[in-house]
């Protein structure tokens, strides 16, 4: 494979192999055996005008609906790539899209320090279908991967390339089933890819670079005390509604002592009931230590505490933090990622608080 690019490929599951009906996906070797019997990608080589491209299929030991994706499987895609980190060029990630965007989102956090492309793909017909948009997506994917320097996780997807912690799955129906509505795309594909690099995150420098051993090395003992922490806690997502009750969040306290954050996907710019018990429960939540994000449900725009007093109210009686313009994938998965290292370190809320306000990895413009 000398003189080529060398891409590594991972299948997890998703549409893009699935057969059937209902769907379901396929084993690896079969998946891996009918890529590989595709013209375009000949056993594993894709002739293009930039080079060749040396690509392998690798899979997760069951490959699933990304519903039925977890966090530690997060930390299993991480340390594949991590695993794998010197001997390829990048990384492609095939994944269901009903997930995809969390996923991509917890690489971005998990990897950083990255300095190769991760690019997260999948379909939404199966490979195996006629008018099937599998070989585009994968064949592009590889492409953006070996070809760019993008030193950061993205999501590829009918024809664009988005930072993968803005993405969000906006259509079930439709190819064009991801956006990322608060940041520019990275690139796209036409009869040509083209990227926008001034939208790409820097390179990382010498003391983070994953290029580095030590950091490498650093990151995988970080992986496996993660594995041991995730268990331990629960982050969770609570969408605000009209007439939404104390009680509920109340009885999720008290359903999960091990409650650590909670997104809370507000109304409009971070606005939430001012009912003094749904407030109060917030509150109690709080006093035992729960960090609560203000992340509004809203597809585009930002949170802005100040600007209502039913969104302020957040910041003073319950100390939510700010999820700015954060995706409400993106907040979760970073929650779940500052949560399990605060455990890890022994940190605590106050480091979670921070690093929440912090922009980490271009997911979030403050
Ligand atoms: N249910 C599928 C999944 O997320 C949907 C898809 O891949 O498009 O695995």
């Amino acid at each position: 494979m000398s003189g080529k690019m060398k891409i590594a490929v991972l299948y997890t599951g998703g549409t893009i192999g699935c057969e059937g009906s209902p769907l379901a996906p396929v084993s690896g070797e079969l998946f891996r055996k009918r890529v590989y019997a595709l013209p375009c990608f000949r056993n594993g080589c894709i002739r293009c005008s930039e080079g060749d491209i040396a690509f392998c299929i690798e899979w997760t030991t069951n490959p699933v609906d990304s519903s039925d994706l977890m966090p530690l499987d997060w930390v299993a895609i991480a340390s594949w790539v991590l695993e794998r980190y010197t001997c390829y060029d990048g990384f492609v990630i095939l994944h269901g899209t009903d997930t995809m965007s969390w996923s991509a989102s917890a690489l971005s956090f998990l990897l950083q320090g990255l300095s190769k492309p991760v690019v997260f793909t999948g379909s939404q017909l199966p490979l195996a279908s006629g008018r099937s948009d599998a070989v585009q997506n994968l064949l592009t994917a590889i492409m953006f991967a070996a070809n760019f320097r993008i030193s950061e996780v993205t999501l590829f997807f009918d024809h664009l390339l988005l930072r993968g912690n803005r993405s969000v799955k906006v259509d079930s129906r439709s190819f064009n089933a991801f956006l990322s509505p608060n940041y520019p795309v990275l690139g796209s594909a036409g009869i040509d890819l083209t990227v926008n690099s001034t939208v790409f995150l820097n390179p990382p420098g010498g003391s983070v670079s994953l290029d580095e051993q030590r950091n490498r090395a650093l990151r995988k003992i970080e992986f496996s005390e993660l594995r041991q922490a995730l268990p331990e806690y629960s982050v969770i997502a609570l969408t605000l509604f009209p007439g939404i009750q104390a009680g509920i969040v109340d009885a999720l306290l008290t359903l999960s002592p091990s409650l650590k954050g909670i997104v809370l996907k507000s109304f409009g710019s971070g606005n939430a009931p001012a009912s003094s018990g749904f407030i109060d429960a917030l509150a109690r939540a709080s006093d035992k230590g729960v960090v609560i994000v203000d992340a509004t449900q809203v597809l585009s725009g930002r949170v802005q505490m100040k600007r209502y007093e039913t969104g302020y109210q957040l910041q003073r009686k319950v100390h939510a933090v700010c999820g700015h313009d954060l995706t409400a994938e993106a907040t979760l998965a970073k929650l779940i990622c500052l949560t399990g290292r605060a455990m890890i370190d022994g940190s605590g809320r106050e480091a979670v608080e921070r690093g929440i306000e912090t922009v980490l990895c271009g997911e979030m413009t403050l």
